[in-house]
């Protein structure tokens, strides 16, 4: 190491108010850190993200000449965006700062522990600058973007998401399986909140889509080809009439495929009898003076619901959700048909109309001498179809008694689901599925509307059951994501991925299916051929890394030196044994 490279390491202990100081001795911990070899300045300070704590960096990188910085604070996934940029502002390479973890991995889960957790910060503090010393400068990369977004379904959400990239001035390639555009929302005659059918709420968005000159719709149409990286993706789309395909260069990617509503065959006499219904398809019954019963055809006078039917169940894998949208659903159905019919129940676990205008909803159906009674969550209603008949019996919770009623017609207020053909659209995009079967964000909190393949967002209903104006939210927000790539021009990529050192590699493929990316391929230009990493679409996982049986990959930012620095200095040995033993 030259003495230009000495590392020069700064570290800053962050108090994060009480969250981290109330539980480990953070000035403890800046005092020892002061011991540590490259340190030349140590301190804590009340909150480091906050505009001082950022300014304070600035000035010791100044003042002291550092030339790597530690920050001992929250989750990197929190921050290590913000302290990049400082130190960057500081005139540092990004790639030349180190988070250690303070909260979540000691204070959040070690409370009742002052002292250990204290050791453990000093431990961890102690790992961080031994790493931060051996820490080296990456370039920062950037690939250029195709200004063309992809939107997969022509639902609410998708219809919104194209309508706004379109409006911002970018080309959209809008395209549904379905011979019409819609969705769901297309199909029901009673849409909570207001008094609109869904095809009155859609209709516009339609309409506009198709007038737009920035929109080519492709409807019965499926994505059958996709590959590439963020800004310079090409799909493959094909007719699913005539088998014709085209292919598109694309630039970002909104998977809005939406949801199923679950056929609750073995739920409450559902296939017994043609009169026990779900909501979607009662939604779907032509709007009538007189709802008429399915099974002759004769006006219904007497009506029942059951909420949480195939949702939350506890246990049952893609069942153990709340739906969402059946608590105000079936208050609008029902509030709508107490005008038309004699009696209207509903038989509910628990209400939950959490959304604008639901509660409301909910109160406008109890005033009109709807009747709510509720069940308890471990023993369901008991239907019986008995000569076409379809017998009630349950147990009032709040009248502890054994009730029965006789409706003409038995609404089932079924789960949405996750589409039954999810796995082909997940495979595609490189997505994942949380255990609901629906889409995983890259992170429910923070990036709940990006995924892990970058550029690619996922919106509305096939990502958690949402209702229409949450999933229109979720179509602009997206929409807001992938104009915010296609108005730079260029993105940036990380630098921290893998590389392959060509001399090394033994051709064995090994990589090449390990990688959960496809970010590898072999270069058979050479002889032998050589394996290599598409930088772009490398997410820096160090799959491939464990997998190579011949050391022949390296992960930059995580090297065997820089881990092995780490484990080192847990260990307490000096750095310089290293290697020798
Ligand atoms: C019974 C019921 C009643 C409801 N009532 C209301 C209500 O009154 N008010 C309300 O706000 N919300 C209501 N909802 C919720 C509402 O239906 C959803 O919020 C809305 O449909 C979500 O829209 P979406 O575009 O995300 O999904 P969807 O409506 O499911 O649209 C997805 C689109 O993607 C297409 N598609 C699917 N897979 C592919 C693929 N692989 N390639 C290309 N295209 C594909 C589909 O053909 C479809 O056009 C109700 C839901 C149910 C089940
Ligand atoms: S919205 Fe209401 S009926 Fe639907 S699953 Fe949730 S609690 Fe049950
Ligand atoms: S680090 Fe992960 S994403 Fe990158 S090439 Fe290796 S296996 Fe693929
Ligand atoms: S696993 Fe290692 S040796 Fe095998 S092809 Fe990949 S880089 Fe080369």
């Amino acid at each position: 190491m030259t003495e230009a490279e000495t590392p020069r390491i700064g570290v800053f202990i962050c108090h994060c108010g009480h969250n981290i100081a109330g539980v480990v001795d953070v000035v403890a911990v800046a005092k020892m850190a002061e011991s540590l070899p490259h340190v030349v300045f140590s301190t804590d300070d009340m909150f480091m993200c906050a505009d001082a704590g950022q300014q304070l960096i600035r000035d010791k990188v100044e003042e002291h000449g550092l030339n790597r910085v530690v920050v001992a604070s929250c989750s990197p996934r929190m921050h290590e965006p913000t302290f990049r940029g400082v130190v960057e502002e500081a005139g540092l390479n990004r790639y030349l700062f180190e988070q250690t973890n303070l909260r979540e991995h000691v204070s959040w889960c070690h409370m009742r522990e002052p002292e250990a957790a204290t050791e453990k910060a000093i431990d961890l503090v102690q790992m961080s600058v031994a790493r931060a010393a051996k820490l080296e400068s990456l370039p920062v990369k950037s690939v250029k973007v195709t200004p063309r977004t992809l939107v997969v379904g022509g639902g609410i959400t998708g219809l919104r998401a194209a309508l706004d990239i379109a409006n911002r001035g970018f080309d959209v390639v809008l395209v549904d399986k379905e011979p019409k555009l819609g969705g769901h929302v297309a199909k029901w005659t009673h849409m909570f909140t207001g008094d609109r059918s869904g095809s009155e709420v859609v209709g516009p968005l339609i309409k506009e889509a198709k007038a737009h000159s920035r929109i080519e719709i492709l409807t019965n149409s499926s994505v059958v080809e996709f590959d590439g990286y963020i800004g310079n993706f090409e799909a493959t789309i094909e007719n699913r009439k005539d088998k014709s395909r085209s292919k598109f260069d694309i630039g970002t990617v909104i998977v809005a495929i939406g949801f199923d509503a679950f056929k609750p065959y073995g739920y409450y006499g559902y296939g017994e009898s043609p009169d026990v219904v779900t909501l979607a398809e009662l939604q779907e019954m032509p709007p009538r003076d007189r709802l008429l019963k399915p099974s002759d055809g004769k006006p219904a006078g007497k009506i029942a619901f059951i909420g949480c039917v195939g949702s939350r169940e506890p246990g049952k894998k893609g069942h153990e959700h709340c739906s969402r949208h059946c608590c105000p659903a079936v208050a609008k159905a029902a509030s709508d048909l107490k005008d038309r019919l004699d009696e209207v129940l509903i038989l509910y676990k628990s209400i939950r109309t959490y959304g604008r205008g639901h509660e409301e909803l909910h109160r406008l159906a109890r005033s009109k001498h709807v009747i709510y009674s509720r069940f308890p969550v471990d023993e369901d209603p008991v239907i019986e179809v008995v000569d076409g008949k379809i017998k009630m019996g349950w147990t009032d919770v709040y009248a502890d008694e054994k009730l029965q009623f006789e409706p003409d017609i038995l609404v089932l207020a079924s789960a949405m689901v996750a589409r039954s053909d999810i796995d082909e659209t997940t495979k595609l995009f490189g997505l994942t599925r949380s255990r609901d079967g629906f889409f995983n964000p890259e992170h429910i909190k923070l990036a709940p509307l990006t995924t892990h393949t970058a550029g690619v967002m996922i919106a509305g209903s096939a990502q958690a059951p949402k209702n229409a104006s949450e999933s229109v939210v979720d179509g602009s927000g997206a929409a807001a994501k992938a104009v915010g790539i296609m108005a730079q021009g260029e993105v940036e990529i990380e630098s921290t991925i893998s590389r392959v050192i060509s001399e090394l590699c033994s051709s064995c493929h090994t990589c090449v299916t390990a990688c959960p990316y496809g970010a590898i391929e072999m270069d058979e230009s050479k002889d032998p051929p050589i394996a290599f990493v598409t930088e772009a679409k490398c997410h820096g996982c160090g799959t491939c890394a464990a997998a190579c049986p011949s050391s022949a990959i390296i992960m930059l930012h995580s090297t065997d030196d820089q881990i092995m620095t780490m484990v080192q200095a847990y260990l307490c040995a000096p750095p310089d044994t290293i290697g020798s033993t």
